[in-house]
């Protein structure tokens, strides 16, 4: 219930502001739980045109041949093989041209032996005919042609259904749909694709001291990195975000916010154990705080759990925590909602480490790194509130829960945050 003034009452057992957390749970823990509640969302059609990058809910499986005729492979002259057998330059053979076979307009006649259709790449093969003797195996003089080299029967023959079989499954369920399958699925004469619906995000942005994105900070006040952080992220995850806020730290007005229509709500900020920190008990009250507070570093006041049957993930509102607890948890649950993998989206390289980190038994750590000349260079700034370290970062190394660090020399798995960065490594 929230009580006037802003205040919530209610919360003599579980309220854990001004308290710390009396129990984390384990990195481990947190993604059971997620994963538990993880589905795709159901289909979709989308025309062609807006396909790609969107995960196909079905398999594709193809009505027609591709081609759907026999055709010219090489500009050059349909012919009947055994007419050039033995042709060459010093034994030429010469043929009767009687017409032209350009693609889209076929020749309708018949190739009889001794005769030869003039044919472009792409056009049908005229009836009678076997083969494609290349202009460059011909020297034309009007009505004739003379074959100044020979092919065997089917050579520069394009066979029906050679690229595509009527019948066949040419993209499976769950593809995440590249350029070139779009360019397939045009080709079979797919207009209407059906794709996983993209999970639409609700990015409730929460904090007294934030100015909206677009203003300049000013006096006490900050300007919400967060809000456009998150929605690059979700879209990069494929979901379709939608930022309110920033709000402020208000109970009725963040659970207003975060009843919103949505497939997954974040909230950023107010999720940890201070005064104004009330999205974790607005949670427990209206709907189930499953976690809150997780043993890692940074984005250890990360929570979950659901609200009105919805995914809320609440997110610190330091900006590092706030990008590595996307990454851990929000960004793998849009991912798997939209019918995309669960797997970090940064690509790995293991490089040594230029010098040692340390991190604590018991906490799963995100250590912000740069590749310097092939090794992994450790950034020294901590601070969950230094933004800055993850955009001169190349990437960051996880340090799992039950280690406490890597020496220097160590080879050590680095998930890079631009695989463009990786090209030079
Ligand atoms: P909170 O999680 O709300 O306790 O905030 C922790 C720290 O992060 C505070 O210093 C906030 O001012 C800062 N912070 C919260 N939200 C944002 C945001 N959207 N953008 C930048 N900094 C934020
Ligand atoms: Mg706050």
């Amino acid at each position: 219930m929230v009580a006037a003034g802003g205040r919530i009452s209610g919360f003599a057992m579980s309220d854990v502001r001004m308290k710390g957390f009396a129990r984390r749970s384990t990195v481990a823990q947190a993604l059971a739980w997620l994963d538990s509640h993880l589905r795709p969302l159901p289909e979709q059609t989308v025309p062609l045109a807006q396909a790609y990058g969107r995960v196909l809910a079905r398999p594709i499986v193809s009505d027609v041949n591709v081609p759907g005729f026999t055709r010219a492979m090489m500009d050059g002259y349909a012919i009947r093989a055994s007419d050039v057998q033995g042709a060459g330059p010093y034994s030429r053979l010469t043929l009767r041209v009687i017409g032209c076979s350009l693609p889209g307009r076929p020749f309708a006649g018949t190739v009889q032996s001794g005769t030869a259709v003039r044919i472009m790449t792409g056009a049908p093969l005229p009836a009678g005919a076997d083969a494609v003797l290349p202009a460059e195996l011909t020297e034309c003089s009007g009505e004739r042609v003379e074959a100044v080299g020979d092919v065997g029967p089917g050579k520069h023959v394009g066979k029906i259904g050679e690229d595509i079989v009527a019948g066949q499954q040419v993209l499976p369920a769950g593809r995440m749909l590249r350029p070139q399958d779009v360019g397939l699925l045009s080709s079979i004469g797919v207009a209407e694709v059906p794709v996983v619906r993209s999970p639409r995000v609700r990015i409730v942005i929460t904090g007294n001291e934030l100015l909206p994105a677009g203003a300049r900070p000013e006096g006490y006040r900050i300007v919400d990195a967060n809000g456009p952080m998150l929605q690059a992220l979700v879209a990069r995850d494929g979901g379709v975000p939608e930022l309110i806020g920033p709000l402020s730290d208000q109970p009725e007005i963040i659970l207003d916010a975060m009843r919103g229509p949505a497939d997954v709500v974040l909230v950023s900020g107010g999720s940890s154990v201070g005064e104004e920190d009330c999205a974790p008990l607005l949670v427990r009250q209206h709907g189930q705080l499953a976690i809150h507070g997780i043993a890692m570093r940074p984005s250890s006041p990360t929570g979950m759990g659901l609200l009105d049957g919805r995914l809320v993930l609440l997110l610190p509102g330091n900006p590092v925590s706030c990008l590595c607890a996307y990454d851990f948890f929000a960004g793998r649950a849009i991912r798997a909602m939209g019918g995309r993998t669960t797997n970090w989206p940064y690509r790995r390289v293991r490089l040594p480490l230029a010098r040692k980190i340390v991190s604590a038994i018991g906490s799963t750590d995100y250590h912000r790194v740069r590749l310097v000349d092939g090794s992994v260079q450790p950034l020294a700034v901590s601070g969950a509130s230094i933004l800055s370290s993850t955009t001169r970062a190349d990437g960051f190394v996880i340090v799992p829960e039950d280690c406490e660090g890597f020496p220097p020399g160590a080879e050590v798995e680095v998930l890079l945050y631009d695989d463009l960065q990786a090209a030079s490594v």
